[in-house]
């Protein structure tokens, strides 16, 4: 922590990035920090490899984010006179697509908060915790050490990552220090309700008409590993007027099921011209996402099958090529990694 503080008390012009598909947790804490080092009066710039969803748009500092993809050579002007960048919820470059490429041949120093498992190591210094519920928790206890004040817009910020990782509280947050913070924050002015709200009730009528596709007419179910599999073409998303962010939480819904203790998601997306160039020019892109109950693990699957990672309960990839080769490859693998109790 103190390592962490002396950096930012030396530096001028602070980069903050955090990861691609940005979700509350990345705004949120790359969002507290830009507050706080702001209130130390640095030059500060929060900048996100690709757009965040419109539903976290309402954040205090959303508007003064730079977009990498849409904004590269306003992005890349901050980022060539950055004395610090500080990397908040991703430990690996690769999470931030070309812009880790980019942050690879900076000189300055590098700071990383963040709570995945496997740090990569090209921070000169960092937090990593594994168990904490969130970037944010971490980014409160940097705060906290430094004797910062939370301002409405920092505590908003960072109850926002607390809440979204941990799902409104209910996974991953067994930690009882997080019930301490979230009373800080509540006194610090965050509107817990209004937050909740301002996340989770914004949907379309759209999305939540994709919702009750997905589990009445394409949810598939593998009852003997308990597992759920839902997976959408790129014709399916654009009948529903899909827009971004409306997949978020698709994934968690099968687990309402008392017999359901896997659930993995499959969407198929266009692969941007950096992604084509690394994968053989294939132009599909599908996202998966993964989520499981108690002491069954996902991250490895997600890792050693589709080339991404994330939490035990939480985790994702990518697969490059057809959406049925992906549900191939998951048929011919999930049953080596998902349990049958
Ligand atoms: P989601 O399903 O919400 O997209 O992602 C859940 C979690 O899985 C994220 O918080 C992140 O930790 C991890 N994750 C998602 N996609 C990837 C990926 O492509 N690579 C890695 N390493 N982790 C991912
Ligand atoms: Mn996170």
């Amino acid at each position: 922590m103190k390592t962490i503080l002396s950096y930012i008390q030396n530096a001028t012009n602070i980069a903050i990035f955090t990861h691609q598909s940005p979700d509350g947790d990345a705004m949120g804490s790359s969002l507290g920090m830009y507050h706080y080092v702001k209130s130390l009066g640095k030059q500060a710039q929060v900048i996100v490899p690709n757009a965040f969803p419109d539903f976290l748009a309402w954040m205090p500092g959303a508007s003064d984010v730079l977009v990498y993809d849409a904004q590269t050579s306003q992005s890349d002007a901050f980022i060539e006179r950055a004395d610090l960048v500080i990397c908040t919820d991703f430990n690996d470059p690769k999470r931030i697509g070309p812009l880790g490429d980019k942050m690879l041949m900076l000189t300055c120093p590098k700071l990383m908060i963040d709570h995945h498992l496997h740090p990569a190591n090209f921070a000169d210094a960092m937090i990593s915790v594994p168990e904490a519920s969130s970037t944010c928790e971490l980014v409160y206890e940097v705060l906290s050490t430094a004797n910062c004040q939370l301002s409405t817009d920092i505590a908003t910020c960072l109850y926002t990552g607390l809440m979204t990782d941990t799902g409104n509280f209910s996974y991953n947050s067994n930690r009882p220090q997080i019930y301490g913070m979230i009373a800080q924050l509540i006194a610090a002015g965050a509107d817990k309700d209004a937050i909740y709200n301002a996340v989770f009730n914004q949907y379309s009528v759209d999305r939540v008409k994709l919702v009750g596709y997905c589990l009445y007419q394409k949810m598939r179910v593998f009852p003997e590993h308990h597992t759920a599999l839902i997976y959408l073409s790129r014709k399916e998303l654009y009948r529903f007027n899909f827009q971004k962010g409306d997949a978020e939480g698709i994934v968690n819904m099968p687990l309402q099921s008392k017999d359901i203790h896997y659930s993995v998601f499959m969407r198929e997306d266009k692969a941007t011209p950096d992604e084509m160039a690394k994968n053989g020019g294939i132009k599909t892109k599908i996202k998966l996402s993964f989520r499981s109950q108690g002491n069954r693990p996902v991250n490895v699957f997600a890792q050693e099958i589709f080339a991404g990672g994330g939490h035990a309960n939480a985790a994702g990839g990518e697969f490059y090529g057809p959406l049925p080769e992906a549900v191939q490859r998951f048929l011919d693998n999930y049953t080596k990694y998902f349990k049958t109790e």
